[in-house]
């Protein structure tokens, strides 16, 4: 049997080092056994998907060097690998089940739905079963007379355990009573992951699905789905998650997330991958620093270890550090410029810079914010500013929570984005743009901040926003609370 594995990201949001990370011990684990890595892209989510994440997803991957035989870039004998090209085969399957009635379809409204539920929690059960969502037969004939939308649902026991073995933890045993009739079709047609994922698994001869342990408690709706179909299920095997050093789930208030970031602010692809390899797993010599080869020749997926490995990104300076000093000074210097210092970059930082300096010597300090990685702030840095410091740490919540939802990053978007922000809050710009000054150039001697943020793009951007936040004290729970209520309300 040739193994196969792969990596199913939904191009949502930025690249996430969690997927990465995944990725990697997916790739290893096939590639170790001879066999295959696939990726597919699960895009069903249409209101969120963009074509722009998916390609940030796949060039970051590729940026850190990991590689895959089949996927929506490469091809390959088992496409389309975009699950939005997939439509007709979902539908296909999703009849079969019906027609088996191993599904059904559930003419429910989202009123009908609320009150159910909140019959449900009054009778303390946990999940909607196909006997809470059924209605009469002539109600399912009237509304289907009538048209109107409906979702595809799947049958799933009333009570009774469902054990799912898993490749690290063994027998997991899940109750039926915590799993839902879950919907398999969305009334515009569209698969949801449940169906989505089992169909293509299948249909692309995954034999082996490594994911995060996130999706432990859909696998019992997976291995059913299996049974419905007929199909040999693969064998399932579930990451530990990524953490905070905290130990909470990893989060980009605490760390920045998006590989994007990590690439911007000066870290090597080869010390990201190693390590994301050390990420709950180990060479046998326990050594730190390794290749990607390395680490295949050495891979064994029973090396991982369950315990939630932190991503501390302070440990992966140090890391990257080692790898900087292995390169001949011809290598640095090489990659000096692929990262920052080559000419397409100077000519857009000079326009900026030129009007300010009077010798040469001026250019290296009026520019060095844009290399920076993070910037030695502190409160001291935002004392001189009008507004007191609980107003600029608001402000620049405000801000981020804009520009994370910014979707095409220019300097006039950005400028458009902060002065409708500045007029809502009815704060005066030069007083908004102060705070966002420190936090993105380290003063508020640099030049304009829209020109800065444009030039360090959004991962950089935000991070440092994030960093500022957290500078002047940060926000607890409460605080948040109350601020997204008011951020709302502006409208
Ligand atoms: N699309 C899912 C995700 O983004 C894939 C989960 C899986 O690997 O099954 O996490």
């Amino acid at each position: 049997m040739t193994v196969r594995t792969r990596i199913a990201p939904s191009p949502t949001g930025d690249p996430h080092v969690g997927t990465a990370y995944i990725a990697l011990f997916n790739q290893c684990f096939a590639q170790a056994q001879g066999g295959q890595f696939v990726l597919r892209i699960e895009d069903t989510d249409q209101a969120r998907s963009t074509p722009e994440s998916e390609q940030a997803i796949l060039d970051s991957l590729r940026w850190l060097g990991l590689d895959w035989q089949e996927g929506p870039d490469v091809g390959g004998p088992h496409g389309p690998y975009r699950q939005s090209e997939r439509g007709g085969i979902y539908k296909k399957h999703c009849d079969e089940l019906v027609a088996k009635g191993h599904a059904f379809h559930c003419y429910r409204t989202a009123e009908e739905l609320d009150q159910l539920r909140e019959q449900l929690k009054e009778s303390g059960k946990a999940t909607l079963k196909p006997s809470d969502l059924a209605l009469p037969a002539e109600e399912v004939e009237k509304r289907k007379a009538a048209g109107e939308p409906y979702v595809v649902r799947m049958n799933v026991p009333e009570s009774g355990t469902c054990v799912v073995e898993d490749l690290l933890r063994g027998a997991i045993e899940i109750d039926w009573a915590q799993v839902d009739a879950q919907i398999l079709l969305k009334s515009d047609g569209m698969p949801t992951y449940h169906l989505a994922n089992v169909v293509d698994d299948h249909l692309m001869e995954i034999t082996h699905v490594l994911r995060g342990e996130e999706w432990i408690n859909s696998a019992p709706k997976h291995k059913l789905l299996y049974e419905y179909f007929g199909w040999e299920m693969p064998v399932l095997c579930h990451l530990p998650l990524l953490r905070n050093p905290d130990k909470t789930k990893l989060s980009k208030r605490k760390n920045p997330t998006s590989i994007l970031y990590y690439q911007r602010a000066g870290f090597m692809p080869e010390a990201l991958l190693n390590y994301l390899g050390r990420m709950g797993w180990s060479m046998p010599d326990e050594s730190e620093k390794f290749t990607l080869d390395e680490m295949l020749k050495h891979f064994d997926i029973q090396r991982v270890s369950l315990g939630g490995p932190v991503f501390d990104v302070e440990k992966l300076s140090w890391l990257n550090g080692l790898w900087i000093r292995e390169l001949q000074d011809e290598q640095l210097a090489d990659r000096l410029q692929q990262w920052l210092l080559n000419r397409e970059n100077l000519l857009k930082v000079l326009p900026q810079a030129k009007g300010r300096m009077e010798t040469f010597g001026d250019f290296m300090p009026l520019v060095s914010f844009l290399a920076a990685g993070q910037l030695p702030l502190t409160e001291d840095s935002f004392a001189g500013n009008r507004l007191e410091l609980d107003e600029q740490k608001k402000l620049l919540q405000f801000t981020l929570w804009r520009l994370e939802a910014l979707r095409s990053w220019s300097k006039d978007n950005i400028f458009a984005t902060v002065k409708e922000l500045s007029t809502q809050m009815d704060i005066k710009l030069k007083d908004f743009n102060a705070p966002l000054f420190v936090a993105i150039s380290g003063t508020t001697a640099s030049f304009s901040v829209m020109d800065a943020m444009g030039l360090l793009g959004p991962d950089l951007s935000r991070a440092r926003l994030r960093q500022a936040i957290d500078v002047l004290g940060g926000a607890g729970k409460k605080v948040l609370k109350r601020w997204e209520k008011e951020f709302a309300s502006l409208g």
